[in-house]
């Protein structure tokens, strides 16, 4: 079967609601993919900002292996070795006392927004605000928290509730804050709209802000978390403790999982029967996400990924000297880096893209804005150096 039989048996009977890259991946191994005419990728996505710990790493492998042949799920109704040593994990190593497991980011966002109401809802609260340009997932609650009309679109009625303050000031916040407002609900780097981090001073403001007016903090660090900003959680660097963080995307380095982490105080307001999940916690995603954070937590793991996220910082930042009616700027943190396009740079993006593809390199263009690279937190220098030969090629031509 060649990547063009895939191609038209896929186009057959899925939804149409991706547009894919025209190849059917067959295989993984650390920062490479093949697909199934044999064409060899180096991955600078990762699933997603999924596989942080690049593809089929055996130490995860291992761990699904021999849950599977333990025990595959019970739900809920049990407890379970995996899920209580997951839970532990991310509770020691976070501001967190609580854990409730689910199955994706947008779940975990809906869980954190149940939380935030029930808890507040004695008091009459209920609404919550995000900002512009944010993303929190495809639900219709999660895609009513989320701050861009284009994802709006079509869905209306869209549940109420939710309102967005434009981004970057925390006085656009404040002015929102009425007596309905329970929670302000954030990513600390806009992944999906183009890698806009939200500076540290920002997020301070707005975590006095939600004090002084008695408001839940929730972090979105569904794409954030699990490493991707060098810290095992971007909050760790913004001098910023949230109440509530959301979980996803790396925590089990490319098996489903969500989870939503609080304080103990207010993961009291969900008491049995309020909220629930089948497959939340179950052994074999959990026993992936004990094996994904005991590596990264192994000694100068993040140490090491930082170095070489620096020297990936500096080669990107040679594009914007290189190629300046292109590339504008360079931003993010740890692994989570764009390659901000100028308004003509902005035209080419999705070609960019495609001339990687066919170069054999996996990136995408974020936002219309950026270029984002998302590399397993393991990419060698020399994964990095290609890349950017790669990448100087293409911006060549197009320029
Ligand atoms: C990917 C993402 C989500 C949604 O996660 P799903 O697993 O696709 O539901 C939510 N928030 C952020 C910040 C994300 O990057």
């Amino acid at each position: 079967m060649t990547n063009s039989n895939w191609i038209t048996r896929g186009e057959a009977v899925f939804a149409g609601t991706y547009t894919r890259f025209p190849a059917a991946v067959v295989r993984g191994q650390g920062c490479r993919l093949w697909d199934a005419d044999g064409k060899e990728y180096l991955d600078f996505l990762s699933g997603i900002a999924v596989c942080s710990l690049g593809h089929c790493h055996p130490a995860v492998t291992e761990a699904i292996c021999a849950q599977a042949n333990k025990l595959l799920h019970v739900s809920n109704l049990f407890y379970t070795e995996p899920q209580t040593e997951l839970a532990e994990l991310l509770t020691e190593h976070s501001f967190a006392e609580r854990v409730f497991f689910c199955n994706s980011g947008a779940e975990a966002n809906e869980a954190a927004i149940k939380l935030a109401r029930i808890y507040s809802s004695s008091a009459g609260r209920h609404e919550v605000i995000s900002l512009s340009g944010s993303f929190h997932g495809r639900t219709l609650a999660t895609v009513a928290a989320t701050g861009q009309p284009k994802f709006h679109k079509g869905f209306e009625p869209l549940p109420s509730g939710f309102i967005h303050a434009d981004f970057g000031t925390p006085e656009a916040i404040e002015r929102l804050i009425n007596d309905k407002t329970c929670a302000v609900l954030c990513e600390p780097i806009q992944g999906e709209s183009g890698v806009r981090p939200l500076p540290a001073e920002y997020l301070q403001a707005v975590r006095a802000i939600c004090d002084r007016h008695g408001l839940l903090l929730i972090f979105d660090e569904v794409q954030t978390g699990i490493g991707r900003t060098g810290t095992l959680f971007a909050y760790e660097q913004c001098g910023v403790t949230p109440d509530i963080m959301t979980l996803a995307k790396a925590l089990a380095n490319g098996l489903p999982i969500g989870a939503m982490l609080t304080r103990a105080k207010i993961a009291a307001a969900f008491t049995p029967g309020t909220h629930a999940s089948t497959f939340g916690g179950n052994p074999v995603a959990a026993a992936a996400g004990v094996a994904t954070l005991k590596t990264m937590l192994a000694e100068g793991f993040f140490a090491d990924m930082l170095k070489r996220s620096s020297y990936f910082m500096h080669r990107l930042q040679g594009f914007v000297e290189t190629f300046p009616q292109l590339c504008a700027d360079v931003r993010g943190r740890g692994m989570l880096l764009g390659l901000v396009l100028t308004e003509k740079g902005i035209t080419h993006g999705p070609e960019i893209v495609r001339r990687m593809f066919e170069r054999g390199i996996l990136i995408n263009f974020a936002g219309m804005q950026a270029l984002r690279f998302i590399p397993p937190l393991t990419v060698s220098r020399e994964e990095i150096d290609r890349v950017v030969e790669e990448l100087t090629q293409v911006l060549a031509e197009l320029s």
